[in-house]
């Protein structure tokens, strides 16, 4: 049987920040539950092919799918609402419809024709959304546009929206995600902006046939009614969007204010009986009453923006409601840690956390963390450059090479433990040439790795360029680091563990980027409940 899928679009309006992202998952895990399938899909107006390059301080955590794409954070959110894997498609980039249009271009494919805007990028717009649809794998495509509607950057986009609305008719709907600020002297949410922003929509030619408002304050019948007349949009079609003491209860508002049978009427589609929702709500009923808690160190050189580190802040939550506690998160800036302050700057926290991160800023702080982890006993995660640094911390300090570094940090280092792979040293370009995505990983039995997991192959995601130097295993090995988890095929070490320690561990890959609201990653999981017992 084809389906014929339905497309939603999800713009915003009045400012950035509103939390489209947040919607559309929300929307997305409210059909799902209905027994829908549903994907989303991001489209981002920078120029950059994808995140991969962006500084985090500039779009905060760059994601990471099974299939390598380097994306923006909302595809995390997408995965940890809907439970679903997401892919190179799910995220699109002005950067990449450019590239795709020129290379045709040069290849010869437009046959003579002037290359323009309109239809030639649109057209690669439109057929990126489409994509998705034609794979047959998805009832309802929610596809966020990013940036705020007025934007120069996204009017190809919104003219993109334009189009397929009127070539898909009834298959396609319109979410208009706007602020309703408060006036403070006035005691009154207010209108304006929002009527404004539709008008700039309908300029393009855009008619939104829902308004999302996200306001501090209950929208009433009035506003509503007010918005629905200026905006040529139906009065029930105008919902309010509360703000919410976390991202997980905005499914259950907008369950609240229907937003997903506004939806599928739209759609011409009688909704489908019954909501499952049960472990959601189990999840949230978790997290809102938690037995107790726990205070972890994340130590990152990126900390003043939380958003760059976004997936390992959800995995805690998730990892927290599965031990009934809530994890209090102590950002600590790496460069912020010396030999002589670390011992005042962690003696409070029942584990710590090393993040992953690029260049040597901060590093020296990290590694000292790591030894007074492992010196004291204290439960110790390292994802990526926090694995790095846990080897070139061992090293150095068990294995007496002084000079131990990774090369990235140190081109001349003597004992270079961590260090490039052959077929990486040729490589000039930075984009997309990391080790990217979901690799094979073999854990060894009788180790943390493979009591936590459970099953001896695992698939987890990385990103990095650097490796652990296998030169050095067997002296590792022998001074009693256990290499848990191992790359079958090119024989990478992939995670480290030391036995005589409560819980201490370093995974060359990304557990973070796989936890989900209904899946909390083993390791979280396991190393929050090994910070529980300190
Ligand atoms: N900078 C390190 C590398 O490239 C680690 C990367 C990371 O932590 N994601 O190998």
């Amino acid at each position: 049987m084809s389906i014929n899928t339905k497309y939603i679009f999800v713009t915003g309006g009045v400012t950035s920040s509103l939390g489209k992202g947040i919607i559309s998952a929300s929307l997305a895990k409210l059909l799902q539950a209905r027994g829908y399938t549903t994907t989303i899909q991001k489209l981002d107006p920078y120029i950059n092919v994808d995140p991969g390059t962006l500084n985090p301080y500039e779009h905060g955590e760059c994601y990471v799918t099974d299939d390598g794409a380097e994306t923006d954070l909302d595809l995390g959110h997408y995965e940890r609402f809907l439970n679903t894997p997401t892919s190179q498609a799910n995220n699109v980039t002005t950067g990449r419809i450019y590239q795709s249009v020129i290379e045709k271009e040069r290849k010869g494919e437009f046959l003579g024709k002037t290359v323009q805007v309109i239809p030639h990028i649109t057209d690669e717009i439109k057929n990126r959304i489409k994509a998705l649809g034609k794979t047959g794998l998805y009832q309802f495509v929610i596809t966020e546009i990013g940036g705020t509607v007025g934007d120069i950057e996204s009017l190809p986009y919104i003219e993109a929206v334009r189009q397929l609305k009127w070539e898909f008719e009834n298959d396609c709907t319109v979410i208009h995600l706007t602020l309703l600020p408060y006036l403070a002297t006035s005691g009154e949410l207010k209108t304006k902006p929002t009527q404004h922003s539709v008008k700039l929509l309908l300029e393009y030619g855009v008619q939104p046939d829902v308004l999302v408002c996200r306001s501090e304050y209950p929208v009433t019948k009035d506003i509503k009614k007010k918005l629905a007349l200026f905006c040529n949009v139906a009065a029930d079609s105008v919902i309010e969007a509360l703000d919410a003491s976390t991202i997980y209860e905005v499914p259950l508002l907008m369950e609240k204010e229907k937003l997903d049978l506004i939806v599928l009427k739209k759609l011409g589609i009688t909704a489908n009986e019954g909501l499952k929702l049960e472990n959601w709500k189990n999840f949230l009923n978790k997290f809102h009453n938690p037995t107790k808690s726990v205070k972890i160190g994340l130590i990152g050189k990126y900390v003043e923006l939380k958003d760059s580190y976004k997936s390992i802040s959800e995995a805690f939550i998730h990892a927290g409601a599965q031990n009934d506690c809530r994890v209090e998160l102590d950002w600590i800036h790496s460069e912020s840690l010396t030999e002589e302050n670390i011992d005042s700057k962690l003696k409070n926290l029942k584990g710590i956390l090393v993040a992953p991160g690029f260049g040597n800023r901060g590093i020296e702080g990290k590694i000292s963390a790591i030894k007074y982890a492992r010196e004291n006993k204290l439960p110790f995660l390292g994802i990526c450059l926090g694995m790095q640094c846990a080897v070139i911390e061992f090293a150095r300090h068990v294995l007496n090479l002084k000079d131990a570094h990774s090369r990235e940090m140190n081109p001349a280092t003597s004992s270079p433990v961590i260090d490039l792979l052959e077929n990486q040293k040729s490589i000039s370009h930075m984009g997309g040439t990391m080790r990217l995505g979901a690799y094979p990983c073999e854990l060894e039995d009788g180790t943390l790795a493979r009591s936590i997991y459970g099953s001896k192959n695992i698939f987890e995601r990385h990103r990095h360029r650097y490796e652990f130097n296998n030169e050095y295993k067997k002296e590792f090995e022998d001074a009693g680091l256990v290499l848990s988890g191992i790359n079958p095929r090119a024989g990478l070490v992939e995670i480290i563990e030391i036995a005589d320690h409560p819980f201490f561990m370093g995974v060359q890959f990304h557990p973070e980027y796989k936890s989900t609201v209904e899946n909390p990653h083993p390791l979280f999981v396991s190393f929050v409940k090994a910070a529980l017992s300190e």
